[in-house]
């Protein structure tokens, strides 16, 4: 007989784990959450620096201490957990394939939350020109080499990318004695945050090339040397700006996709993030199904992440508990000028009570602008901003009730009057 669930949750990361949490107190118990690797708490395992829960726990934790306090409060619920077991398909009817040590498993949920986290960009999805040798690797695949099983993937080191991950690479890497010899970003500006541009390079002397990217991979079989060039305005490498470094290693870090694969294969429509398109309780296009955290799409903190977690917990036990009905008349949101994304893709204003986060991130920095909030041509809110980047996600709660108008909603940057 096929296995039923009131709720299933596929991940156990942070987003996964606060799912099931929110979703217990809320009064559902038949939890199961469903987790391919041999422990909880996702991708945090290997983030061994701190930094993390400023925002939740008002303290500066390590990943590992973070996840910890998850864990806990999943064990002392009881809610189970079944590792090592990596979801294979859903279906529309929200039927869960899973494969185990055990063997195949199938389970009948009435509700999933979907919380798989993101993957990172490869050689493969960048195509760097040159030899394919061994020492190219993305920087996350690194920091679990060298965090979990404690192999130094290389000596000599460049960095295509700046990215946090390659950021706190570059700082971890130097911290175990290999040397590192510069970052290449392609862009004019970095996709990593502030402060890991401070703590991470600047502090231990790693220079930074703007405006550069990897024009050559050399060696065969072992990677002996990479070459860089300044690009220029529409990012084509310049002929004569070439510097090459000698190096064993280069490590990726040139973005994160979500993992958005099991819901992509079943036709659920997709946002500009590449996660789900989702309502402002984390519903997909499927009734009772969920998404949250990075494989909704991929936010720049874990304390973001927990949050839509708890959301989508407690969203999945409002449906199931049938207090969450669907209608069709939602009002849509749309990234304007300047902006990548914006998540919820719709709002339902039925229950025009309460408040809506609005999550957006623009698409490069600007200085001294309005973000503007729009329904048609009607200003619903408009805040100034000294500085705004590409790195750092944007929130803001806005009242349902001020969201009246034909849509849709449109989340725009425009620049500050020159007075
Ligand atoms: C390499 C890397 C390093 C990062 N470093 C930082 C950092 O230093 N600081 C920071 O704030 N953020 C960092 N992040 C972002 C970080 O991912 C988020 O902050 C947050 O931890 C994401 O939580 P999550 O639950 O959405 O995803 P994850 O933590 O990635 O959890 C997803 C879980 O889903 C499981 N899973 C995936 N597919 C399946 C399947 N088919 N079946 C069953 N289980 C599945 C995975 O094994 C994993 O445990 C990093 C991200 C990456 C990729």
């Amino acid at each position: 007989m096929m296995a039923t669930r009131d709720l299933v949750i596929i991940g156990g990361g942070s987003a996964g784990m606060a799912a099931a949490i929110s979703a217990y107190d809320e009064g559902v118990k038949d939890i199961v959450i469903l987790e391919r690797s041999p422990y909880l708490g996702g991708i945090l395992n290997q983030c061994i620096h701190n930094g993390f829960g400023l925002q939740y726990f008002k303290e500066e934790l390590t990943g590992p201490e973070f996840l910890t306090r998850f864990v806990v409060e999943v064990q002392k619920r009881g809610i189970e957990v079944k590792l090592n077991a990596n979801v294979t398909a859903i279906s529309k009817d929200k039927t869960v394939t899973y494969v185990s040590p055990e063997g195949a498993g199938v389970i009948e949920a009435k509700s999933i939350v979907l919380a798989t986290g993101c993957y990172e960009r490869s050689a493969g999805s960048i195509g760097i020109p040159g030899e394919r040798p061994s020492g190219v690797i993305t920087a996350g695949q690194a920091q679990l080499y060298l965090n979990e099983y404690g192999y130094l993937v290389g000596k000599k080191v460049f960095i295509l990318g700046s990215g946090d991950i390659g950021l706190i690479m570059a700082r971890r890497m130097t911290l175990e004695g290999a040397q590192v010899l510069g970052v290449a970003e392609l862009m004019p500006y970095s996709n990593g945050l502030n402060r890991n541009i401070q703590q991470c390079l600047i502090d231990f002397g790693i220079p930074l090339y703007l405006s550069h990217t990897v024009t050559k991979v050399i060696g065969k079989g072992k990677l002996e040397a990479i070459e860089i060039s300044q690009v220029d305005g529409s990012l084509k490498p310049i002929p004569g700006t070439e510097k090459r470094f000698d190096v064993d290693t280069l490590l990726l870090s040139v973005g994160l996709v979500p993992n958005n694969d099991l819901l992509d294969k079943i036709g659920v429509p997709i946002s500009p993030t590449r996660g789900s398109k989702v309502n402002e309780h984390m519903e997909t296009e499927l009734d009772g199904v969920f998404s949250c955290g990075n494989v909704l799409h991929v936010h720049d903190l874990v304390d973001y992440v927990v949050e839509e977690g708890h959301q989508a917990g407690k969203s999945a036990a409002a449906y199931l508990q049938g207090r969450l009905p669907r209608h069709e008349d939602v009002l849509y949101t749309q990234a304007g000028n300047g902006v990548g994304y914006v998540v919820p893709a719709c709002i339902d204003l039925h229950n025009a009570d309460g408040k809506v986060a609005i999550k957006f991130r623009v698409r490069r920095p600007a200085k001294e602008v309005y973000v503007e909030y729009r329904i048609g041509e009607t200003l619903i809110k408009r805040m100034y901003k000294p500085a705004i980047i590409p790195s750092e996600m944007e929130i803001v709660s806005l009242d349902k009730a001020s969201l009246q108008g034909e849509g849709p909603l449109t989340v725009s940057l425009v620049a500050k009057e020159v007075k």
